[in-house]
């Protein structure tokens, strides 16, 4: 028996339904792994809503979570049935007691990362890692701004970016969760949107910042840009408000010359090497204590759509679970 929360046809929640659906054995490349704990991610709401499209319906959703490898297929030798693994990758199908995959896409745990961790961890460090390494490398006494700060990637930017060295604002949408940022090391919060550029150009004293990592997206890009200095990189990561509509690209000339990013993991961890050292680079600052992994909620697998009322209600915080 194996069950997973499927939708059949895009829309709210409730579209979400726990059925039996095959398992089948692992094909040449794959392998089969026991889920322990699925991750829940923003990206899912856009999967279930049909924002973003699943190859075919009815489609199980979820790109993240950690289990137990049960059984591989021929040529398979990185990992064997027995094995702790944790993935966050497409194609979508974590939303499952079991599923296969390609065993290329599986990382192994190491002995201290508990299960729930790892599914929590997975595709938010991951992001996090690449979006401050890679997309920007942050250097030693910047002053960033991360959105939604309290969230699940925001949570884990903040406290990584001042393990880098940076000064950190975070912008958050209430008092409660403007505390929690602080209590991860955020030095300065922001409440809304309407103050944003004017609190910035206070916190710097004019100077304005070299880059922002905006997950929020329709509602926050253009008061992003208007936190940015001149040649200042905005990095569009994310639509949590809805999909970012550009009108015109001169709004980047007319801004002071900006750069404009729109990066995802999938394109940072394709290749084997970058999984490898984006998964490595999480595992060392979370076992070294400097990146702390909150699993603030927790949820019956089958319950789904409560956690994704939840998580759309903007009434999460830190990285959210999903329990087979
Ligand atoms: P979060 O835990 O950050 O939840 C989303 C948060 O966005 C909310 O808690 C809320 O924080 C904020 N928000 C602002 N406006 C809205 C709105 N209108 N509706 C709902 N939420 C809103 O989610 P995740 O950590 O899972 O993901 C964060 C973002 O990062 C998402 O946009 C996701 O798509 C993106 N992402 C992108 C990746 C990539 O590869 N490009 C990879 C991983 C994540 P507040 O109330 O404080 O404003």
């Amino acid at each position: 028996m194996n069950h997973a929360i499927r939708v059949h046809e895009y829309g709210g929640p409730e579209k979400l339904v726990w059925e039996e659906i095959p398992l089948p054995a692992p094909k040449p490349g794959e392998a089969l792994v026991r889920h322990q704990a699925v991750g829940l991610n923003y990206i899912d709401v856009y999967f279930r809503t049909g924002l973003y499209k699943a190859p075919a319906l009815p489609a199980t959703i979820g790109m993240e979570a950690s289990g137990i490898v049960e059984a591989v297929g021929e040529g398979v030798t990185a990992v064997a049935p027995g094995d702790r693994v944790a993935y966050a990758t497409a194609p979508i199908g974590a939303y499952a007691e079991a599923r296969t995959i390609k065993a290329d896409r599986l990382v192994r745990l190491p002995d201290a990362i508990p299960f729930e961790s790892a599914a929590a961890m997975m595709l938010q460090g991951m992001t996090a890692c690449f979006l401050l390494t890679r997309t920007y490398a942050v250097r030693p006494g910047q002053t960033i701004l991360v959105h939604a700060a309290a969230g699940g990637v925001g949570l884990i930017m903040v406290q990584w970016a001042k393990a880098l060295g940076c000064t950190v604002i975070g912008s958050v949408s209430t008092e409660e969760k403007a505390e929690l940022a602080r209590a991860h090391g955020a030095d300065h919060i922001v409440v809304g949107l309407e103050t944003l550029p004017a609190r910035v150009k206070e916190i710097t004293a004019g100077a304005m910042l070299p880059v922002v990592y905006d997950s929020v997206g329709r509602d926050s890009f253009v008061p992003s840009l208007d936190c940015l200095a001149p040649y200042g990189m905005m990095v569009s990561y994310g639509n949590a408000s809805g999909p970012v509509a550009i009108p015109d690209i001169g709004i980047l000339a007319a801004k002071g010359s900006l750069y404009l990013t729109r990066p995802t993991l999938a394109t940072y961890t394709a290749k084997r090497e970058d999984l490898e050292a984006c998964a490595k680079g999480l595992f060392e600052v979370v076992s070294k204590g400097a990146v702390q992994i909150r699993v603030n909620q927790s949820f019956a697998l089958k319950d789904a759509a409560e956690a994704h009322r939840a998580l759309e209600g903007r009434r999460t915080t830190g990285s959210t679970v999903l329990l087979p």
